[in-house]
């Protein structure tokens, strides 16, 4: 599942390429991918082009330029995919057959499959959205649970969904504080359900919470209630450490994945120091990295590093 630092390379990725760009087309062929889409929803959308692109959380908002925001929720399986214009990427193949995605100006991040880099639409597709100059966004979600909404960007920050969002943890004001405020102190829970909870903070999946308590030297079952002040401060610190590192890396490595550069998500192979690692031996302390599960996700530890 795409995480906050992924997400973040997607939204860079498509501020280059798919901003001020006019949309010519919108279909969809799943109606549990764009609820409430309709005809007329469709001929708000024609003719508008995306002015800007946030992210809160896992969420991407694209800002249309006709008073309407599109909410991208890609959750397990979504992924962006942006393709130029067909001419270009034959021209492109024609000169180079061994030419790798990247170099005629594909992009695509979320979910690793091989519907990044193949011929589009598959059947994994959802939503096209075919922009005037004949290139495509494509919003393919093989299991269905991602969704984009369309919704008046006066009521964006109203949405039910952002209202009970936590702190964006790469934000400059998120200090430990805060996170201490969101933390439920007097909870048994262990602290790395906490961390998936995303009204307590915003963006963390399976992958940055191993790696923000590793940083931390916490072990992920320990109960919230249990936690300093140091712990927490550690823990905050730890959290935006790992968020940051993965955005400069291009986010977690997948398979087939690059970004609007073309290059590959590195923070796996380069930075991770638990996650995927098991049975492998602790960079700090050369204890064997354990797989256990906590929050019913499988979780990776150092037993001797976290306590
Ligand atoms: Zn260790």
């Amino acid at each position: 599942m795409p995480e906050l630092p992924e997400v973040e390379i997607i939204r860079r990725g498509l501020e280059q390429l798919a901003v001020g760009r006019a949309i010519a087309e919108v279909s969809c062929s799943e109606p549990r991918s764009f609820p409430g889409f309709s005809p007329s929803v469709a001929s708000t959308i024609i003719g508008t082009a995306i002015t800007t692109i946030d992210r809160r959380g896992k969420l991407l908002i694209a800002h249309l330029d006709n008073g309407y925001s599109l909410l991208i929720h890609l959750r397990m399986t979504g992924q962006l995919v942006f393709r130029p214009a067909k001419k270009r990427l034959q021209a492109t193949r024609e000169q180079d057959p061994f030419a790798s995605n990247a170099d005629d100006g594909s992009f695509g991040g979320g979910h690793p499959n091989a519907s990044l880099i193949r011929d589009l639409p598959d059947k994994t597709t959802r939503v096209i959205f075919r922009f005037s100059d004949d290139s495509q966004l494509y919003f393919n979600d093989q299991r269905k649970f991602g969704s984009i909404r369309m919704v008046p960007r006066s009521e964006v920050a109203d949405d039910s969904f952002m209202q009970r969002l936590g702190p964006e943890p790469l934000l400059e004001d998120f200090t430990w504080q805060e996170l201490k405020d969101r933390l439920p102190l007097n909870s048994r829970q262990p602290v790395k359900a906490a961390l998936l909870d995303q009204s307590v903070i915003a963006g963390i999946g399976n992958i940055y919470a191993d790696e923000s308590l590793f940083g931390a030297g916490i072990h992920p079952l320990r109960p919230v209630l249990s936690l300093s002040d140091n712990d927490i401060e550690r823990l905050h610190e730890s959290i935006r450490c790992c968020l940051q590192q993965s955005i400069d890396d291009g986010g977690s490595t997948a398979r087939n994945y690059v970004d609007s550069q073309g290059m590959r998500g590195e923070y796996l192979d380069l930075h991770a120091k638990v996650f995927n690692r098991t049975g492998q031996t602790c960079c700090r302390c050369g204890h064997t990295i354990e797989k256990t599960r906590v929050a019913g996700r499988g979780t990776h530890i150092c037993p001797r590093c976290q306590k």
